[in-house]
């Protein structure tokens, strides 16, 4: 028997995935991030070449493991040893089979918002993989697109930059500041509208709390 929050997410997360249809994104809804595990392997054929960016989402719910221990010619930035090799592991990540991301919010409409420091994985979802896997926690659904880019730059990027702990203002005091400091985590605020090519980019939402 479904609790009333996990029948509203179901709720939810069906709506935006018939609205991410429209704007040819191939989408799915997985109740809990187990079940979105299993969705996402289910969509990688064996022997293909799969990378990620910094998302915490993925590396959390057991994604990022998962696909180390299938059979999958995996990329993963996190075992680069030097400033050197994880640009050159961020450049092949552009042209593999398959790159997984999270969002950093979704409108209620199916609109992507992201933002990037160093921009690999914003440029991933632009363009170079031929697919992109996108996890997304009920959590990042915006009520709109001013919303999302709200949450985006208010909540997800200064938690993330107490990641890095560099010499941001979003860092003494826990909300941004538009900065242009030289450690600033927010080059790139990237907006994806649909998928082209169609079904090129494919969203998982999943109806539990995932990543910030
Ligand atoms: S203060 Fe700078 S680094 Fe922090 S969230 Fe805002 S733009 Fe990004």
């Amino acid at each position: 028997m479904s609790t009333p929050v996990e029948k509203r997410n179901e709720t939810l997360g069906k709506a935006l995935v018939a609205k991410l249809e429209t704007r040819h994104f191939e989408a799915y809804y997985c109740p809990t991030a187990k079940e979105a595990i299993e969705k996402a392997l289910s969509l990688v054929p064996e022997k293909s070449s799969v990378s990620w960016g910094g998302s915490m989402s993925i590396r959390d719910m057991g994604l990022t493991k998962a696909f180390h221990d299938g059979n999958f010619e995996v990329i993963d930035r996190d075992l680069a040893k030097s400033p050197e090799e994880m640009g050159d592991l961020h450049r092949q990540a552009l042209l593999t089979d398959y790159f997984i991301t999270s969002t950093n919010a979704i409108s209620k409409d199916g609109i992507l918002v992201n933002i990037d420091g160093t921009g690999n994985r914003v440029a991933a979802l632009c363009f170079g993989p031929k697919n992109v896997i996108v996890i997304c926690g009920i959590n990042k659904v915006a009520p709109d697109l001013d919303c999302a880019v709200a949450r985006a730059r208010n909540v997800a990027a200064p938690i993330n930059a107490f990641r890095f702990m560099g010499k941001t203002p979003c860092v003494s005091t826990g909300s941004c500041h538009n900065c242009t400091s030289p450690d600033c985590i927010c080059s790139q605020v990237v907006i994806t509208r649909t998928s082209r090519p169609e079904k090129r980019i494919k969203v998982i939402l999943v109806g539990e709390e995932l990543g910030y």
